[in-house]
């Protein structure tokens, strides 16, 4: 007997032209998140097996990673008898559990139908697990039972995965990473949807220090967890920053550090071939996230920006930061470069005119040198790595 752990794909179905590309990409990702440990992947179209010396730990792994629906444990054996296949049914059922037997038999050539086998194998758990009644609508525990041609397959029903996409099936993105709560979360649930990301921060050495650096490393890392992801390329923000403080109108700063931070992050998401920016800007968090201020950033790029935390409460936010493991890095003390330059009256519904006539006083080359003077951060090697690209 052979004990198995079997995965079963979810919303992937409803891909199928793409499907065995979803797969494969998932069954990579497994791969990724397994290693280290001794395993063996068998995949079909509707599911995955998985063979590994330590089923505990890997199904902890297997629970961070997007596009698995359920994970059961589950029971092989060549042997297609009914001893064999009482006694595992018996180790699944628990004392005082509510239960049902189900059976398919794909294999005609095994003797006893399936209405008949569940009915066998409910009897023998009735008799040899103490307290046990049988449900048939609800039952705590639902012993699935395959007569396949290659042996029987017996498993209950497990844990929930964490759904969504394999990443990496959906294309790439580069998400705008700030040391704050609501980015990572926002990160988070974009690669949840199969993205692939890469990252930008924007600093402002000397105002800001390389520990709020590190903290946007340690937040990367984090979502690197749930996934494949690409580099961290960081900015430094400070010429813009102080170009930005001497020459415009100071309740306009933040609607136009955030221009030219979309303007950034659009050439660099050209670069990288990302298809869109993501952010975790959230409808009227500040005042640079009201509807007016993002119509006058948006203004700056034609490319889609992806707001997953749009409609959130900032509650809702904290609450999933705190599920992903980033709230306790996210509140540590360390200023970004935005809140040091915050103007005292910020404008909550900025003039998209006047915003282009206060960014117009500004030299355009900054942008070009501030690209080139980017840093790139391989998260796998933890080297900076400059001009990658
Ligand atoms: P967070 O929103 O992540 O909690 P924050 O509150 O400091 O951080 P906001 O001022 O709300 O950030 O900015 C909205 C969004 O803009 C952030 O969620 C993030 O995606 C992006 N952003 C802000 N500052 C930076 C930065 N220094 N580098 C990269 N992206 C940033
Ligand atoms: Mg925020």
């Amino acid at each position: 007997m052979k004990k198995l752990i079997m995965i079963k794909y979810g919303e992937l179905t409803t891909k199928k032209d793409n499907r065995s590309f979803f797969i494969n990409t998932l069954s990579n990702n497994i791969e990724t998140a397994l290693s280290g440990l001794n395993f063996v992947i068998k995949k079909d179209y509707y599911r995955m097996f998985i063979e590994v010396d330590d089923t505990e730990e890997a199904i902890k792994r297997l629970k961070n990673v997007f596009g698995i629906h359920e994970i059961d444990i589950c029971y092989f054996t060549e042997e297609k008898e009914v001893i064999a296949i009482n006694e595992i049914a018996v180790s699944l059922v628990n004392e005082g559990d509510t239960f049902k037997v189900e059976t398919n038999r794909s294999d005609k050539s095994f003797p006893i139908r399936s209405m008949d086998l569940s009915k066998q194998v409910g009897a023998f758990v009735l008799k040899n697990v103490s307290n046990v009644k049988v449900d048939v609508k609800k039952p705590a525990t639902l012993v699935n039972i395959e007569i396949r041609n290659e042996g029987v397959y017996i498993y209950k029903n497990g844990t929930l995965g964490k759904g969504g996409y394999p990443t990496g099936t959906l294309g790439k993105a580069l998400l705008m990473l700030s040391g704050g709560i609501d980015s990572v979360v926002a990160g988070y649930l974009t690669m949840k949807r199969g993205v692939k990301l890469d990252f930008i921060y924007f600093e402002s050495i000397p105002h800001t220090s390389l520990e709020a650096r590190d903290k946007v490393i340690n937040l990367a890392k984090v979502l690197k967890k749930y996934g494949n992801t690409g580099k961290l390329y960081v900015i430094n923000f400070t010429k813009i920053q102080e170009a930005i403080y001497t020459n415009c109108d100071k309740d306009y700063m933040i609607t136009i550090m955030r221009r030219q931070m979309y303007k950034i992050g659009e050439k660099l998401a050209k670069r990288v071939k990302a298809n869109a920016i993501v952010n975790g800007e959230s409808i009227g968090q500040v005042a640079s996230q009201t509807l007016t201020s993002m119509k006058v950033v948006n203004d700056v790029t034609s490319y889609p920006i992806i707001r997953p935390l749009a409609a959130f409460d900032k509650l809702e936010i904290m609450s999933l930061a705190r599920k992903i493991g980033s709230y306790e890095i996210s509140i540590l003390p360390y200023e970004d470069c935005c809140t040091i330059f915050v103007p005292t009256h910020p404008v909550i519904n900025p003039s998209l005119e006047h915003a282009r006539v206060e960014e117009e006083k500004l030299d355009s080359n900054l942008i070009e040198k501030a690209l080139e003077d980017m840093l790139v951060f391989d998260l796998k090697e933890e080297n900076i790595e400059k001009d990658l690209l």
